[in-house]
């Protein structure tokens, strides 16, 4: 299949790029690692009249920590380059176990972290990782740059928050008040296909106490899914059996998948509950089709 007609751009700044979106309408889109854009405008999916791409903008292909310990990823910064990065490795278990998961390694060469959120696929991976890990976005336009938290920054299958003529220019993952850990998990058919289920876990601790949790669920749900209450239920004490349990139990409570050719509804949600268990430390729970609670009357 060939897309349909359209103008391409290729400009050389933040500038001029934030122009083009703003003169050219609803209709304009940005072309960033094209792995999810371009595979959308074959199959005609995606129709715009105009690509802005922005890889020739220099200083976007950067992650980097600031001082503060934030972490800043640039709208240009590879799948790859998360995949091979040293930082990520011992700070961010997170993100350094969701890297080599995402797609095969040809797309993880071109693609970017920073469209992954753009996309807001509930299959990308991306955006569970970052969304369990409190990050946000920073969207330029001709207003100037604000900070949009993922969990408003992506509004649905598809759909981000961001106005036509600003540009995501980088993505942030905060400082850890605590020590981090955690990581992702993830069903795949095959290597290299997008999740059946998909799970991201992170932690900060202060000593034995869970000071900060964030889990979040990819592809069991319309969008990408915030686990908020099996997170609460992890902070402020201590790691334990029954607390494991119980964040496991609601996270799956939280899932709303789907039968299809992947598998029952049941069977994915019984592997968000295994899969946050695992994540967490705990041993993995034979589906009872009851809640910790019920299990522990
Ligand atoms: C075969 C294959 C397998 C894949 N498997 C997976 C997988 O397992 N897991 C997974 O998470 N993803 C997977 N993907 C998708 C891949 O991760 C894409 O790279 C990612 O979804 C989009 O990043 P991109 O840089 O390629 O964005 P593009 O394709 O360039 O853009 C995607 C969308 O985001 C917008 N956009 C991009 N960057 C910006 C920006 N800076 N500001 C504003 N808007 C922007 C674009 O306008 C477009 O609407 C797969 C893709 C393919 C082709």
């Amino acid at each position: 299949m060939f897309p349909s007609r359209f103008r391409y751009e290729a400009p050389h700044s933040l500038d001029e790029a934030i122009g083009l979106l703003h003169d050219g309408g609803d209709d304009v889109k940005v072309l960033a690692g094209g792995q999810s854009l371009v595979p959308m405008m074959k199959l005609r999916f995606a129709s715009p009249e105009m690509l802005v791409d922005i890889n020739n903008v220099p200083g976007l292909a950067y992650h980097r920590a600031d001082p503060d310990g934030s972490l800043h990823i640039g709208a240009l910064c590879r799948h790859a380059d998360l995949e091979f990065s040293d930082l990520l490795k011992g700070t961010q278990p997170t993100m350094a176990a969701a890297a080599p998961l995402v797609a095969d390694p040809l797309v993880r060469n071109r693609g970017t972290l920073v469209g992954s959120l753009c996309h807001a696929d509930p299959q990308g991976d991306w955006a569970s990782v970052m969304l369990a890990l409190g990050g946000t976005v920073i969207a330029q336009g001709p207003n100037g740059r604000r900070a949009i938290p993922l969990a408003g920054f992506v509004t649905g299958p598809f759909e981000n928050a961001l106005e036509h003529d600003e540009i995501a220019v980088e993505a942030v993952v905060p400082a850890a008040k605590g020590v981090r850990s955690g990581g992702y998990l993830k069903l795949e058919r095959r290597v290299g296909d997008f999740a059946t289920v998909g799970t991201a876990v992170a932690i900060e601790t202060s000593g034995d106490t869970v000071i900060r949790a964030g889990i979040a669920l990819t592809g069991v749900g319309g969008s990408t899914i915030g686990a908020t209450e099996a997170a609460a239920a992890l902070t402020g004490k201590p790691l334990s059996a029954e607390s494991i349990a119980e964040a496991a139990d609601l996270a799956a409570a939280a899932a709303q998948p789907r039968t299809d050719h992947r598998g029952s509804a049941e069977y994915k949600r019984q592997l968000v509950r295994v899969f946050v268990s695992r994540l967490l430390g705990g041993t993995v729970i034979p589906s009872t089709g009851t809640s910790s609670a019920e299990r522990a009357a």
